[in-house]
């Protein structure tokens, strides 16, 4: 469970988050969105304990794992070593986390020589050696191939089953594939907290490709090959599947136009 209370932090005199509550007590994906600047870094830095605030209180119960933005990794040592290195200080066994993050072939480079992607990957097998209640993410797909970005979702939607996740990120698509609350930060104010899924429902923008002209059918417009429609919930696009197909209509593809949380960061 983490709990924020009144809480204001920040560097130096300066503060940067002002006067912020909320508390996270159900395991789930927890997405920090908000603009360069917001304080999304600064939030999570609190939420790990390794920034004090200024006023109010912090709760954290259980133990809290960070994956930072700058890795803190030992650029001399190579993969091995380092692994190794952690192991020794923070325990847990080095050869698990070199099988589960697929990281053998890096094992004798030294982490100067690394790539982004390949550093994050130690970063985060060095988080993995030691179990966790809370694991904290700094952007964590950020600047990684298509490929890794993927697979770091999926262990994050597959850890967040059992665990509480808490990231912040730019990718409103990624927030919304695999989150499931919102914790939204303007100018260093909690301005929204709230399931995912309770802003997907507002306004639900579909747009769709047919063998017709659907303009005769639908209430909508052309974008494009697009046939435009706004829905109040998604479950509406079944009976216009239903229509059209009734229609002799060929669907041949229908795609959500707009992203919800698009809104947010107006
Ligand atoms: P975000 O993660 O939303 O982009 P940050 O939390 O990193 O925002 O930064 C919020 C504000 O705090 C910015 O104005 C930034 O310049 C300032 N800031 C961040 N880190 C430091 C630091 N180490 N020292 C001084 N100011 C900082």
């Amino acid at each position: 469970m983490i709990g924020l209370y009144n809480v204001s932090a920040g560097y130096g005199k300066a503060e940067v988050i002002h006067d912020m509550t909320f508390e996270i007590k159900e395991n789930g994906v927890y997405v920090i969105l908000g603009k360069n600047g917001a304080g999304k870094t600064t939030t999570l830095r609190v939420i790990a304990g390794i920034l004090p605030v200024i006023k109010g209180r912090v709760i954290r119960k259980g133990s809290v794992g960070y994956l930072s933005h700058s890795f803190a990794l030992p650029n001399e040592m190579t993969v091995r070593e380092a692994l190794n290195f952690f192991s020794k200080v923070l325990g847990g066994d080095p050869d698990r986390v070199i099988e589960e993050f697929k990281l053998s072939e890096l094992l004798d480079k030294k982490i100067a020589d690394l790539s982004q992607g390949q550093k994050k990957r130690v970063a985060i097998a060095k988080l993995f050696l030691k179990d966790h209640e809370v694991y904290l993410f700094d952007e964590p797909t950020e600047n990684l191939d298509p490929v890794i970005a993927s697979e770091i979702r999926s262990m994050i939607t597959s850890l967040s089953k059992h665990k509480t996740v808490i990231y912040t990120s730019h990718n409103l698509y990624e927030a919304r594939d695999i989150g499931n609350y919102v914790i939204l930060i303007d100018n260093g104010r909690l301005a929204l907290y709230k399931p995912i899924s309770e802003i997907k429902t507002k306004e639900y923008v579909v747009g769709i490709r047919a063998s017709e002209d659907l303009s005769k059918v639908l209430d909508g417009h052309y974008q494009g090959e697009y046939f435009i429609v706004t829905l109040n919930d998604p479950s509406e696009v079944n009976n216009i599947v239903l229509e059209l197909t009734k229609r002799n209509v060929k669907i041949f593809e229908i795609k959500e136009m707009k992203n919800p949380l698009e809104d947010l960061l107006k």
